[in-house]
């Protein structure tokens, strides 16, 4: 096959570390779960009735992701930038219309990610009935934490807390999710062909909030992880 020339340098592919391993985690596809936390859909003023609702899914670009650990400018065109904690899923196999007590088997293991979102534009957007991208996709939003291999394992419970300069914003437990890690891989596997690499945000739990450039977000989820994010003054 012929080697194919580029006009300029593509992209990286990306990828992710994985906790006492040399190999990164490559990442295929980025989703999230919009309201998988009673009191969480609550504080946004959609509250969630699980008998009666199914979970909703948006998506990120693989180049929105960050490494935990670094810092990342304030973004452009917002004044209501706000820290959302969450376990993901990282998935090492594939597959369709999986049933839930066959989902642990696409389950490589899970990290600490910051779902960080423009929340006057998804007001905004939400008011008018329009898309959230502008929201949610905007860069170095995705951040994550290096992945904890356990293949197969269904985490249901655990510790979930985040804190700005010290201070406890968001303090919950796994346990709390509508919809677990089983029957978010399940319902998703409905709409897509799930693959390896791709990773699931599953929601955050209340105490979302403003940051400001200069501060510090430090989280942790029990038996996972910790992240931490650092905002520097806008570009
Ligand atoms: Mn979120």
């Amino acid at each position: 096959m012929p080697v194919p020339s580029y006009l300029w340098a593509p992209p990286q592919p990306a990828a992710v570390a994985v906790q006492h391993s040399d190999a990164l985690f490559p990442v295929h596809r980025l989703f999230f779960v919009g309201r998988n936390y009673l009191a969480h859909a609550s504080e946004m003023g959609r509250p969630v009735d699980p008998r009666r609702d199914r979970p909703f899914y948006f998506t990120k670009s693989p180049s929105a992701l960050l490494a935990s650990g670094s810092s990342a400018p304030y973004p452009q065109a917002t004044s209501n930038y706000q820290h959302e904690i969450e376990l993901v899923v990282a998935l090492g196999e594939g597959g369709a219309e999986v049933a839930p007590e066959e989902a642990h088997r696409l389950v490589y293991g899970y990290a600490c990610g910051l779902d960080m979102t423009r929340r006057d534009l998804q007001m905004a957007a939400r008011e008018q009935g329009k898309p959230w991208d502008t929201a949610k996709d905007c860069e170095h939003s995705a951040v994550l934490s290096p992945i904890a291999a356990m293949p197969g394992v269904v985490l249901e419970r655990g510790r979930i807390e985040l804190r700005v300069d010290g201070t406890t914003r968001q303090d919950s437990d796994l346990a709390s999710m509508i919809w677990g890690v089983r029957e978010l891989i399940a319902d998703l596997s409905r709409l897509y062909h799930l693959r390896a690499g791709d990773l699931i945000y599953t929601g955050t739990p209340e105490g979302v909030g403003a940051v400001r450039a200069g501060q510090r977000i430090e989280g942790s989820i029990e038996g996972v992880g910790s992240i931490a994010l650092e905002l520097r003054n806008a570009v």
